[in-house]
């Protein structure tokens, strides 16, 4: 296994790197840093957490050339939340390296201070679509330099519908730039994006890193739409999570779910669409922090996140399809540390639960809190009785007699 003094990133870095514990680089971070080292065009698909980052940060930062004030890398990224992280990240890197600049543009800043921000040399811009173009658009930024580009979670930039952007902006960069496109998944609309803007590019894939899935311990209870919160309630008082993640369907959902917590006293916070950019900052800084212990979120607002020491994940509303479910529970456990992802399903969740077993490959035990999750004993077995003639729930159950022991 080459380290990344090997693989091309100077020593300063890679001093900086292993002062944070980064020694090895993951299978993603050794395929592509050569490539974009050399130059080439690269397409590199894989899951969430798999260090997809450095993949692309440590060999741009190889090549930007600080006696030039112009900006060299653009990175493009679907949510304010991950422009903001990587341009941490970024900065984290080039702590012990002298000159290399970098700007986060995202909605909901200040832009007057964006601006005077921008008038200084700025070597990287990392942004969101939307906000990048209102740049364009006043000529506050120029993007005519830009030789190397970077398309950060392309499939969540497709499904927020950012596209037409990201075309608008792909055309004020240099015609001869290096493009790279990092996503977890591959959709017929972003190999095509991939055809138009890349030059023989190479397909770098890191297949379903199943390890992930099992470095995480997952916990399926059986419940019902009027028990789930009782039942969440009572998980929580019983697993006493460091920092736990609290995902739900909607919005409306999100909110009301956090109100609860907080009626029951608990720190919490939410996260999702309907809150002010400021808002959801504070949010994500409170989590960080952990000075909130619940973080109770929406997918699209926790996409991608990274936060150091979330214990638990929690998926009150059961996730919909099997790479939300991976992306879901990525949230914990990260690199190396433990993890438990505890997903509730109503009866009408079943298929849901089926499709995901299949996608992981692995099966399920259902687990119940008699009393909490479902109604006592007797109750239950009738209804279980009858809902087995109807084919739900027939296989893989245990009783946990209210102790579900997920440390
Ligand atoms: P992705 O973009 O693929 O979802 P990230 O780039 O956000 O993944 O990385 C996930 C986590 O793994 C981060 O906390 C990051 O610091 C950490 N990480 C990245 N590369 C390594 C590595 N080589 N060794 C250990 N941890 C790493
Ligand atoms: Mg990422």
């Amino acid at each position: 296994m080459p380290n990344f003094l090997q693989l091309g990133i100077r020593k300063e870095i890679n001093h900086t790197l292993k002062s944070l514990g980064i020694v090895a680089p993951t299978p993603i971070q050794k395929r592509t840093i050569p490539s974009v080292l050399e130059g080439k065009d690269v397409i590199a698909k894989a899951q969430t957490g798999t260090g997809k980052t450095l993949a692309f940060v440590l060999p741009i930062l190889e090549k930007i050339d600080v006696h030039k004030s112009d900006v060299q890398a653009l990175i493009l990224t679907p949510t304010r939340e991950l422009a903001q992280q990587i341009s941490k990240e970024i900065k984290r890197m080039v702590e012990n390296v002298e000159g290399i600049n970098t700007l986060a543009v995202y909605g909901g800043q200040d832009v007057a201070h964006q601006l005077k921000k921008l008038k200084g040399a700025t070597h990287i811009v990392v942004a969101t679509p939307g906000r990048l173009l209102d740049h364009i658009r006043r000529g506050s930024i120029d993007l005519s330099t830009v030789q190397m580009l970077v398309l950060d979670e392309a499939d969540e930039m497709l499904h927020m519908g950012f596209l037409p952007e990201v075309d608008d902006i792909i055309y004020e960069t240099l015609s001869s730039r290096q493009t790279m496109l990092f996503s977890a998944t591959m959709p017929n609309e972003i190999r095509s994006l991939a055809k138009k803007y890349m030059v023989e590019p190479e397909f770098i894939e890191v297949k379903a890193k199943r390890v992930t899935v099992d470095e995480i311990k997952q916990v399926v209870i059986e419940t019902t739409d009027r028990r789930k919160q009782a039942t969440l309630l009572h998980l929580i008082g019983e697993h006493r999570p460091f920092l736990a993640i609290i995902f739900c369907r909607t919005k409306v959902r999100a909110k009301k779910l956090h109100d609860a917590l907080i009626a029951n006293g608990y720190e919490s916070d939410e996260l999702h669409g309907d809150l002010t950019q400021s808002k959801r900052e504070k949010a994500m800084k409170r989590f960080r922090d952990a000075k909130t212990q619940f973080l109770v979120a929406t997918d699209v607002a926790a996409r991608g996140l990274d936060v150091e020491g979330v214990t638990h994940v929690y998926n009150y509303d059961i996730p919909q399809d099997v790479d939300s479910y991976v992306h879901r529970i990525g949230r914990t456990g990260r690199a190396g540390g433990d993890g438990v992802a505890i997903t509730l399903v109503a009866p009408k969740d079943m298929e849901f639960l089926r499709m995901i077993e299949k996608g992981i490959q692995q099966k399920f035990e259902i687990q119940v809190i008699e009393g909490v999750s479902i109604p006592d004993r007797e109750d239950y077995e009738r209804v279980s009785r009858k809902q087995s003639k109807e084919g739900k729930f027939s296989e893989g159950r245990r009783k946990t007699g209210g102790n579900t022991a997920t440390h």
